[in-house]
């Protein structure tokens, strides 16, 4: 018989349920990380006949409950990553049920038409006018693709040509401009849509410095600036407003990459950082950070959303609804065309948790991260390296009497140290021209017993690294 067709299922799934509870409430104790060596048990030949669904299903839990990097827990502070909450998990589940394509409205009704929820709630959480629209994405480097692909289209237009069929030969090269902050994930869209990583003017050495900004548009032509808000370092902020002053005396395109940071919009404590934000014509975020969904879940905004369809629609497949049609949808309005439907747990973690769930989350994640200052402050081998804005804390070991010069060797040391010892993760950055930690705080299960667990392990391995 056709081993599709076994009975499996069921079995199937219900292993996969009976391992989440036990699982899930394990992690608030179990390490970070204890080590993959099982993940081997998954390799070798392509079997020639298979084992079944329901014995696969055991196996894959078995191995990966153990090799997994249990990130979803509460003490991972590497990059800044969230943990998917109970309501977008289990809407995550239904994904994988349903099976849909969020290519169309034509493939999905039933997901074309959360999308649109989904990125109006999100909109909404933000702030934004109700003019603003976009599309959901893999992550924030496709958002911020899709957001400079939008401009790369408008900036053509400026020079006479569609670039979506022309492309860029025979245009100059686009004019880009960015601070000190900007993402290397901006970089690498620019680099994808042609135009180099290396074709970013950078202007100033942190926040971006407004008045040679201004002198360089006011002779540059049509341009793209990109604006940061939230730097992965420190959790900083470009100045949006003065920013967006700026750029409306020239004819330049203002992009916001706010992958993390744009949540300060959802607590009046930090709302200032992001005031101005609906003067961007585009904007990037991740709902696999600070949302705490699934990954391969960001967004882009634009102020004029029809620039999605001109800039991604594809025209010229008869088979295929255009970017207008009544049975067209998100997979023409971004880079993507058949795509998964991640507005579902976007849309129900919103509903589950609401406007004032996710303020309650982000200022408890802003108390944390204070906290975690506070602590850093008060251990005399630890130094502080920037303010605190938000809910990344950078800083060093240093040791009194250890010379400066030896800091960064004994730093990286100290964040090798950690990710081998797993009770709880972190990484290195150069920040200043130092070596240092920037652990960031953003995961829905993340408690003040997390916080001080993370400054007593750090210091301990400071101390055994010294050595
Ligand atoms: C994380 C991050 C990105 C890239 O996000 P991915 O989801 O990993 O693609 C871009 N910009 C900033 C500021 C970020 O923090």
């Amino acid at each position: 018989m056709d081993p599709l067709h076994d009975q499996g299922t069921e079995a199937a799934l219900r292993a996969v349920f009976e391992t989440a509870g036990p699982y899930l409430s394990s992690l608030a104790e179990r390490p970070v990380y204890a080590g993959s060596s099982r993940v081997e048990e998954l390799a070798g030949a392509l079997p020639a006949s298979g084992e079944g669904a329901a014995a696969v299903a055991e196996r894959l839990l078995s191995v990966g409950t153990e090799s997994a990097t249990h990130s979803a827990g509460p003490r991972f502070f590497h990059f800044v990553t969230g943990g998917v909450t109970p309501a977008a998990l289990a809407a995550d589940w239904t994904v994988s049920l349903l099976d849909q394509n969020a290519f169309s409205r034509a493939a999905s009704e039933f997901a074309t038409s959360v999308e649109t929820v989904a990125l109006d709630w999100l909109r909404s959480l933000f702030g934004l006018p109700a003019s603003f629209g976009g599309a959901l994405v893999g992550s924030a480097t496709f958002a911020n693709f899709t957001a400079l692909g939008a401009a790369t289209h408008w900036w053509g237009a400026r020079h006479g040509v569609d670039v979506t069929s022309a492309g860029l030969a025979g245009l100059p090269r686009m004019p880009v401009f960015s601070g000190g902050y900007v993402h290397a994930s901006a970089r690498k869209a620019l680099q994808m849509l042609g135009h180099g990583r290396d074709s970013v003017a950078v202007h100033g050495a942190g926040r971006v410095d407004l008045s040679s900004l201004d002198r360089a548009l006011a002779s540059s032509g049509p341009s793209v600036v990109i604006a940061n808000a939230g730097e992965v370092n420190t959790g900083d902020f470009d100045p949006l407003a003065d920013l967006a002053d700026v750029v409306a005396r020239h004819d330049a395109w203002l992009h916001v990459d706010g992958a993390f940071g744009l949540f300060a919009a959802v607590s009046p404590r930090t709302s200032h950082l992001v005031a101005g934000l609906e003067r961007a014509d585009s904007i990037a975020c991740d709902g696999h950070k600070w949302l705490n969904v699934p990954y391969e879940s960001g967004f882009a905004f634009l102020r004029e959303p029809a620039r999605l369809g001109a800039a991604f629609g594809m025209p010229g497949a008869p088979y295929l609804p255009g970017a207008d049609s009544p049975r067209g949808g998100y997979g023409l309005l971004g880079p993507e065309s058949s795509r998964r439907a991640r507005s579902v747990p976007i849309w129900a973690t919103l509903a589950a948790y609401g406007r004032s769930g996710y303020q309650a989350m982000v200022e408890r994640h802003l108390d944390l991260a204070q906290e975690l200052a506070e602590l850093v402050d008060a251990a005399p081998e630890l130094e502080r390296l920037a303010e605190v804005p938000l809910c990344v804390v950078c800083f060093r070991v240093a040791p009194p009497g250890v010379p400066e010069s030896d800091l960064d060797d004994l730093n990286r040391r100290v964040g090798e140290a950690l990710l081998e010892d797993g009770r709880v993760f972190a990484g290195t950055t150069v920040w200043d021209g130092k070596v240092a930690l920037r652990p960031a705080i953003v995961n829905w299960r993340t408690t003040s017993r997390d916080i001080r667990l993370f400054v007593s392990v750090v210091r301990e391995l400071a101390a055994s690294s010294a050595l």
